[in-house]
């Protein structure tokens, strides 16, 4: 025995990155794995858009244009969802926070021990985005050459015929990559003062990603 002792994992963990980074696909593999709460502020915003609630109806026209939701809007989903029983054994936040104001306001709320920044060469995100197709009805997602349905066209869980997210048209790339070099970049440095950010290579396979992201997540994981 040396008498190290290892840290504890962490338990909640904010994924940082720009849209189409592959935070969604790596969150949902590992939260299963580690029995923790995938949250992502853009699947709970696209189910209130889907039923239609007021805080959907507000939300959408933000979305479709790739601008960002407001805080409140986004803060007040966030924090319901994170009342919620599963949450507890820990959490992997997905596209939360995406602006100083939301990060301060979950310091607020509860620790973030781990920041995870998903890093990627803008012509590798762009194809990511372009080929992204999802199931409207249950939200799995698919790309059309990396992770293609294996029936084309139709999700594998329910048959559902897969659509292209409104904000993944070029115009709304544009935009949403403005957007995140402006509102969310920042958080880099916000996180990095806390001495709780660590890179991730997000090039390659989506297994070859895993390996890497799954690494970073173990007590005393290095980059
Ligand atoms: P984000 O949640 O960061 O916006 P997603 O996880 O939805 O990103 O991934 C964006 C698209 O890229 C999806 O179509 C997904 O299937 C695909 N994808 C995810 N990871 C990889 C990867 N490592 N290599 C190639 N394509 C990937
Ligand atoms: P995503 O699924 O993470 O790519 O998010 C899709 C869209 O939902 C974004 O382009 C924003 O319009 C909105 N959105 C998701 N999360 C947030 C957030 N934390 N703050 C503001 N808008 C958000």
């Amino acid at each position: 025995m040396n008498g190290a002792v290892t840290p504890p994992r962490a338990r909640h963990i904010v994924l940082l990155g720009p849209p189409g980074a592959g935070k969604g696909t790596q969150a949902g593999t590992l939260a299963k794995e580690l029995g923790y709460a995938h949250l992502s502020t853009g699947d709970l915003l696209r189910s209130e858009v889907a039923a239609g609630t007021p805080l959907g109806r507000a939300a959408d026209g933000y979305m479709r244009a790739g601008q960002l939701v407001p805080d409140e809007l986004v803060l007040e989903i966030l924090r319901g969802r994170l009342r919620r029983p599963d949450a507890e054994a820990g959490f992997l936040l997905d596209g939360f926070p995406r602006t100083l104001a939301q990060a301060a306001e979950i310091e607020r709320w509860t620790p973030i021990e781990l920041v995870i920044s998903f890093e990627i060469e803008r012509t590798q995100l762009i194809a990511r985005l372009a080929g992204r197709r999802i199931c409207p009805r249950c939200g799995a997602v698919y790309h059309l050459d990396a992770h293609p349905p294996r029936e084309p066209g139709r999700c594998d869980r329910d048959g559902t015929e897969l659509v292209q997210r409104p904000d993944d048209r070029p115009e709304a790339i544009e935009v949403r990559l403005r957007v995140y070099a402006e509102a969310t970049e920042p958080l880099l440095g916000f996180y990095r003062d806390r001495g709780v950010l660590r890179g991730l290579d997000a090039s390659g396979s989506p297994a070859e990603v895993a390996v890497r992201f799954r690494r970073l997540v173990e007590p005393g994981g290095t980059p």
